[in-house]
């Protein structure tokens, strides 16, 4: 039989609209051997994850997922079991999670500027403590009737090049690549296809990267084979996943739309210093 895992997944700890509960439910349901959380800068939803794994038999490979910011290319580098204990990732976790609340308090400066009235307490209340992220000032526009769906929002009001657009916090892909392997974990590159840039690829080796992901659900069937092949010209770990952040148009792909199979996850942990 078949094992397939989806190594890429959201929670409500960030921007997902699944709880990790629900996420593993999810996971179940859709016939998954197992699921990673990787949620943005933060690994706040892996214990409830590994609670619910263990009850649903569903493995979960704990993740997060930190976007970075390369010659004006946005890099999101993903990171597999890794210390999460390591005091060097978790205070880089919290200063990334702080310049997410000085981006979003941006952000609604720049949209007051262009006519739009969302405070503050409308974002933090969406977000319910989470790692705060631009899906929660698009379900606050939506939700406000500015709007039509989630895409709408990014097209309109805060996607790139749009009135609401603030620049994130310029973290260096290397420097996540070198945090996460010093910290045991296995470092990985998220959806190449949409940095647009194929050289950052190589430049992060020398820093410790292990993996591709060649699978997403914004690559082409051409861009699969495409990172698929890189990454064996590389050595490096070719992955897959999702990018599921929950139901509605703000999804990527369903749970599962993409996946691997158990042997990326045993390369996954034979890379992990963890084991
Ligand atoms: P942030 O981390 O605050 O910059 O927000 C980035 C997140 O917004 C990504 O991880 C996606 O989940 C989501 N996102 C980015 N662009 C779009 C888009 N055009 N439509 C829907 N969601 C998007
Ligand atoms: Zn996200
Ligand atoms: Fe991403
Ligand atoms: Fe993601």
């Amino acid at each position: 039989m078949s094992t397939r895992y989806d190594l890429h997944a959201h929670t409500t700890a960030s921007d997902g609209t699944f709880s990790p509960r629900e996420l593993v439910e999810l996971a179940k349901k859709n016939g998954l051997s197992g699921v990673a959380v990787c949620d943005h800068d933060t690994t706040d939803g892996i214990e409830e994850a590994l609670e619910a794994g263990t009850q649903y038999g569903i493995e979960i490979v704990p993740g997060v997922e930190i976007n970075t910011e390369y010659e004006g290319k946005e890099v999101h580098v993903l990171g597999y079991y890794f210390d999460r204990s390591s005091t060097v990732l978790q205070d880089l976790f919290l200063q990334l999670r702080e310049e997410r609340l000085t981006r979003m308090d941006r952000i609604l400066q720049k949209l007051r500027t262009a006519g739009i009235q969302i405070s503050e307490k409308d974002v933090l209340a969406e977000a319910k403590g989470a790692s705060v992220g631009r899906p929660h000032i698009a379900r606050v526009l939506v939700r406000m009737g500015y709007a039509s769906d989630i895409r709408d929002a990014f097209d309109r009001w805060i996607g790139k090049g749009r009135p609401g657009y603030v620049e994130r916090f310029k973290l260096h892909p290397g420097q996540a690549v070198r945090l996460i392997r010093e910290a045991g974990g296995v470092p990985v590159i998220a959806h190449p296809g949409l940095v647009g840039k194929d050289a950052i690829v190589e430049e992060l080796i020398p820093e410790g990267l292990l993996g591709l992901e060649a699978l997403h659900p914004d690559h082409s069937p051409e861009e699969r084979k495409r990172f698929s092949q890189m990454a064996e010209n590389l050595g490096l770990i070719a992955t897959g996943g999702s990018d599921f952040h929950g139901a509605g148009a703000e999804h990527r792909g369903d749970l599962g739309s993409v996946y691997v199979d158990e042997h990326v996850v045993a390369q996954l942990k034979k890379r992990s210093l963890m084991f």
